[in-house]
């Protein structure tokens, strides 16, 4: 049918259609379609940005459809989906001032070429570059250049706040622009939400249409997998349909492969295929970079002084790096005063002091050391023995008499041992280090979210 007539057809549909399912849906799925004119006379062709919104319509919303053109008497028409490639996919989402994880953890949506999940803000443009994470961001570029057959699968890794989500989200925008492929951007836990409900709801067939047949799939927070049996086994059947047709995995997670509990060995060794790569918390130099950066995106007057503060002071992680700078920013405007060092001092003195504890109390390590390896801060000092327990509190050890200046009785008595356990922990521990790469890598990595400075032994 012609242009014209099309367009109002389509009008009253989405009249009906708008009435009948939330605003939400209707944005991200009904929204994005347009009408276009052609050459048949009875047919309706709708124009949809992507393979896969013109698969998911066709699944799900088709009856809906259908129904909405009955309401206004064209029930006889036919529909025809058509992707039109120009057509950017949307991007609906709006940056929010407010430092809060990017929605999606929270929400357990799933991106396929949707905006309004990837949060705007996450792009290379805004990623700093320093040593701490070089090697990961050039990666991350040469992916997104060749995806597929750069260096597949990507694998990063790194603690909590150093940038992973950024990173993998700026690659998922850049991929949509370039317009690759369907992208998909989820985290882990939505894929595992997504997967327990297609079981209980018999659509097993239909997830796995979706995830193996995206060409590019980003997947954050890949150790939320530890001890996930089931999905476990589906995810390896994704990422070998994935593979094989050379379609791009990357995936980021918040320890190394082998520190991931319970992991099936053929994902292990599947997750080390291409490239790991590993990000640490950015030095001084790009701690100043980053919050420059900041100061500029959000139009905060902030003096350099204030910036340099609060970047010797928080050394442990990017997001508090930038709350710390919010913080400061609120009071200097709300005062109209330039900030002293006081000043400063005091307003973000929580934060200071857990940066401190953590960096050199023997519970600071326990703490980080329990968080790491997932397991509560009371197994550091029990009695109990399994090895999953008994391994990381020699580790826990281990940094106490390598990063603190407390002697063997002072940290045996914090683990609720004698001094003599101490002693034999810290020799394991360093034994083992030597044979063992990834165990080595560990250690750094921890002695980093410690603060990074250790003391001479
Ligand atoms: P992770 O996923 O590793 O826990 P995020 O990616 O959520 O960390 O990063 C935390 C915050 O720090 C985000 O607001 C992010 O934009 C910011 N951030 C991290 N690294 C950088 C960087 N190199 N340049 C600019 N901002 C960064
Ligand atoms: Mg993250």
């Amino acid at each position: 049918m012609e242009a014209t007539k099309a367009k109002q057809i389509w009008t009253k549909a989405c009249e009906f259609l708008s009435s009948a399912i939330s605003a939400d849906i209707y944005n991200r799925w009904i929204g994005v379609i347009e009408a276009i004119g052609d050459e048949s006379p009875g047919q309706l062709t709708l124009t949809v940005p992507n393979g896969f919104y013109q698969d998911w319509l066709e699944e799900h919303y088709l009856p809906m459809i259908r129904k909405a053109l009955g309401a206004s008497g064209h029930e006889n028409v036919a529909i025809a989906f058509m992707v039109d490639g120009r057509r950017p996919a949307p991007e609906t989402a709006t940056a929010t001032p407010e430092e809060k994880e990017p929605p999606k953890r929270r929400t357990g949506k799933t991106t396929c070429n949707v905006g309004g999940v990837l949060n705007p803000r996450h792009t290379f443009d805004n990623f700093v570059v320093g040593p701490s994470n070089t090697f990961a961001h050039a990666a991350a570029l040469a992916v997104v250049e060749a995806p597929g057959r750069a260096y597949n699968p990507l694998f990063i890794h790194g603690g909590t706040g150093l940038g992973k989500t950024h990173l993998i989200q700026a690659m998922g925008q850049a991929l949509l622009k370039r317009g690759k492929g369907t992208v998909c951007y989820t985290s882990c836990e939505a894929f595992t939400n997504e997967f327990i409900q297609a079981v209980q709801q018999h659509e097993l067939a239909s997830f796995r249409r979706k995830y193996r047949h995206i060409d590019l799939l980003l997947i954050d927070d890949i150790h939320f997998l530890a001890g996930k049996e089931g999905t476990q086994e589906e995810f390896f059947h994704t990422f070998n349909s994935l593979y094989e047709n050379q379609k791009q995995i990357v995936m980021t997670s918040d320890r190394p492969v082998s520190e991931i509990g319970n992991l099936q060995k053929r994902l292990v060794s599947r997750f080390e295929w291409g490239l790991v790569t590993e990000m640490e918390m950015a030095d001084l130099e790009t701690r100043v970079a980053i919050l420059r950066r900041k100061r500029e995106q959000m139009g905060i007057q902030l003096a350099d002084d204030s910036l340099f503060f609060i970047a010797e002071h928080v050394r442990s992680n990017i997001r508090k790096l930038e709350g710390s700078l919010l913080r400061a920013a609120s009071y200097a405007s709300l005062t109209r005063k330039a900030l002293t060092t006081e000043a400063l001092e005091y307003l973000l003195r929580d934060t200071i002091e857990q940066e401190n504890q953590t960096a050199l109390t023997i519970e600071g390590i326990q703490r980080m050391v329990a968080e790491y390896y997932d397991i509560r801060l009371g197994d550091m000092t029990s009695k109990q023995r399994p090895n999953n327990i008994a391994f990381p509190r020699q580790v826990a050890m281990y940094l106490c008499r390598e990063m603190t200046e407390q002697s063997l009785p002072a940290i045996g008595n914090a683990f609720g041992r004698n001094h003599a356990t101490v002693l034999h922990a810290h020799r394991s521990v360093g034994g083992k280090m030597k044979s063992d790469a990834g165990l080595r890598q560990t250690i750094l990595s921890l002695q980093q979210r410690l603060g990074g400075v250790a003391a001479p032994s």
